[in-house]
């Protein structure tokens, strides 16, 4: 099997490149670097299996051979991109999907889109079945991450209704793991950062608002049930235990043995009150369901952050 993955030198993009680089696949990563970097790719770096052609999937671009799979990944994912490279976002989803299922649709392969629980906005169903569509604000700073990835799987599903392109949807929850930028901006990233460098943690708002961390491992072999799979409609993939945000910083600092403390700062605006999977049905149509705890999730990540910061 052959795959072009775009997004591949991203956090979830390695993972699942290294994932099936060692079921024997060929990759074809595709990546600009915006926000991925080429360290993410060191387990590819003499395997004559993996080929890397740094571009930006708005433009359009060749691939020689034969492709099995095109899986969309690149687009930048951290709320604090929202407000940085709005536009860079919405051309990745807009523009980068057309690219990639057209890409798909000449090699006669299976496209898989990584799309988002933010499709969801700021949730008024709980937990977030794939059939709720969700409440985002258009015009809000998360808008042009929510809505372009809305629009991809828009376009998606009209590429498999009009051209009958065999699709997949994967609306991914907050996952976590080695290879998150340090400096990326997201939860988990910072307080670990900040716990290990003894600075305060900072929680926005009060910390009441709710997440479902899912660990890489368990995203990557979800993502892989649902591309061998029949299913063409959004499949959620996350890790259905929630937890508040203060909690979650807390169990940070018990795992660090950090003496830093809890500082709290203002909340983003729009950003969601609670956000938690509903897996049914990908447990029911790919048997799949995460297995790997918090705890041990944070510890294995926790232990790449020692190693890059050498605390
Ligand atoms: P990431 O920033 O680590 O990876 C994204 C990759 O895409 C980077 O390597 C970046 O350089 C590349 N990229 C961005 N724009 C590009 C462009 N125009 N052309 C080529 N490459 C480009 O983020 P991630 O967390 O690995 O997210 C990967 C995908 O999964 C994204 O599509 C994201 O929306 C989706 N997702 C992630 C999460 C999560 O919790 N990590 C949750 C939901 C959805
Ligand atoms: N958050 C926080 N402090 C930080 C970073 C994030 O309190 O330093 C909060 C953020 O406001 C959100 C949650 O943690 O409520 C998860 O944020 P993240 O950026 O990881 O992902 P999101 O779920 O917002 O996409």
């Amino acid at each position: 099997m052959r795959a072009a993955i775009t997004g591949g030198a991203g956090f979830i993009g390695s993972h699942l490149a290294e994932f099936l680089l060692e079921r024997d696949w060929e990759i074809v990563c595709v990546d600009n670097l915006l926000t991925g970097a080429a360290e993410n790719l060191a387990f590819a770096r003499h395997n004559p299996h993996f080929q890397f052609n740094q571009q930006d999937v708005s433009e359009r671009s060749k691939i020689k051979g034969p492709v099995d799979y095109v899986l969309h990944l690149a687009s930048p994912a951290s709320p604090v991109d929202f407000p940085r490279l709005p536009i860079e976002i919405m051309k990745a989803s807009s523009l980068g999907t057309l690219n990639a299922l057209d890409l798909a649709g000449e090699k006669r392969a299976r496209f898989l889109l990584a799309s988002t629980s933010e499709c969801y906005g700021d949730p008024e169903v709980h937990p977030q079945p794939e059939d709720y569509w969700g409440h985002v604000n258009p015009i809000g700073p998360r808008a042009a991450y929510d809505e372009s990835k809305r629009f991809a799987e828009a376009l998606t599903m009209a590429y498999h209704r009009v051209h009958g392109l065999d699709t997949k949807i994967a609306r991914i929850f907050n996952t976590y793991g080695p290879r998150m930028r340090l400096d990326d901006g997201r939860a988990v990233p910072n307080f670990v950062g900040q716990a290990l460098r003894g600075e305060d943690l900072t929680v926005y708002g009060d910390g009441s608002q709710t997440r479902s961390f899912c660990y890489i491992s368990d995203l990557v072999e979800g993502l892989y049930a649902l591309m061998k799979s029949m299913e063409n409609l959004p499949v959620n993939l996350g890790n259905p235990e929630e937890i508040s945000i203060l909690a979650f910083a807390r169990r940070i600092l018990a795992l660090t043995g950090s003496k830093s403390e809890v500082v709290f700062k203002p909340l983003p605006q729009d950003d969601p009150k609670q956000r938690c999977p509903d897996i049914s049905r990908a447990k029911k149509l790919l048997g799949w369901q995460p297995k790997v705890p918090l705890e041990e999730g944070l510890q294995r990540t926790i232990a790449y952050y020692i190693q890059r910061i050498g605390t």
